[in-house]
């Protein structure tokens, strides 16, 4: 099934160029009382909120992908987890590249572990980027995100993937620069996740999935989810031994060769096979 977040915080299912508004399902459930939880909502409950969307589809509205605003599709995640260069042919592109301060930043992921981006920087796919340092470098990256689907802790590989409730795009933007990850990746609209979330069911193996991303219709990165170093298993492995994943938690999985700059009035379309793409506008602001 894929789940989308449109317009005014409405949720709706999408078949083909449509989107089935199954809001009514998720508003039915229950209001949520000081302290709210730390985990996402709706993706916490969206085993028993499946069938329920599926019945509302037959007699829900209807409106065109083309004619709404798409928002994130988890509107809550407690934590954005990210790898650092997990592709060994972006590790070799970046050891290339001086402005990158190789030594200390450009360890092999092994080393360095994972990062956390800040929540306040997500949006979805019909928001744009925004720049804000643009007398600097800012690089676009696209990844496969995973969705964690129920609490993980102390996972083991051979159990990972079973903790995936789905999956999306992700845009994992970048100001160059020698500050620490988690403060250039956290400038606001920096994590792009969309265009809907496709549920774990739907994909075949996540771990054979094509990723390609253009920048003004000239394509600038394109691998397989094959050629991860460290594998989506192994990542929800090595995060959930340090900290507890929760429903609606998100883990960017790194990107692949052939990341480069953005600038205000670029146009970035991304697309990984069997979720689908979205195009997002550069501006600065
Ligand atoms: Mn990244």
């Amino acid at each position: 099934m894929r789940i989308c977040r449109f317009d005014n915080q409405r949720v709706g299912v999408v078949e083909g160029d449509w989107i089935y508004d199954v809001t009514d399902v998720v508003r039915e459930r229950g209001a949520y009382r000081y302290p709210l939880p730390i985990h996402d909502v709706m993706v916490a409950d969206l085993e028993a909120l499946r069938p329920a969307f599926e019945a509302a589809k037959a007699t829900a509205s209807r409106v065109r992908l083309t004619d709404v605003r798409l928002l994130s599709p988890v509107a809550n995640p407690g934590k954005i987890v990210a790898a650092p260069v997990n592709y060994s042919a972006h590790l070799a592109e970046a050891a290339e590249d001086q402005a990158i301060h190789f030594d200390r930043q450009m360890k092999q992921i092994k080393e360095i572990g994972l990062f956390l981006k800040a929540g306040s920087s997500l949006i979805g796919a019909s928001d744009p980027v925004v720049l804000r340092h643009t007398d600097r470098r800012n690089d676009h990256e696209i990844e496969l995100v995973a969705v964690i689907g129920r609490t993980a802790s102390k996972v083991s590989r051979h159990d990972a993937l079973s903790y995936v409730a789905a999956y999306a795009i992700g845009l994992d933007m970048t100001l160059r620069g020698v500050e620490e990850r988690s403060l250039r990746k956290s400038i606001d609209s920096f994590s792009v996740v969309g265009p809907w979330m496709v549920t774990a069911d739907e994909l075949s193996d996540p771990a054979n999935l094509q990723l390609t991303l253009s920048v003004n219709g000239e394509t600038r990165q394109q691998a397989s989810t094959a050629d991860l170093v460290i594998d989506l298993e192994g990542l929800i492995e090595m995060a959930s031994s340090f900290y507890t994943l929760h429903p609606g938690d998100l883990l960017f999985t790194g990107t692949p060769a052939g990341v480069g700059p953005v600038t205000a009035g670029d146009t970035i379309t991304a697309e990984i096979s069997q979720i689908g793409s979205m195009t997002v506008q550069v501006l600065a602001g």
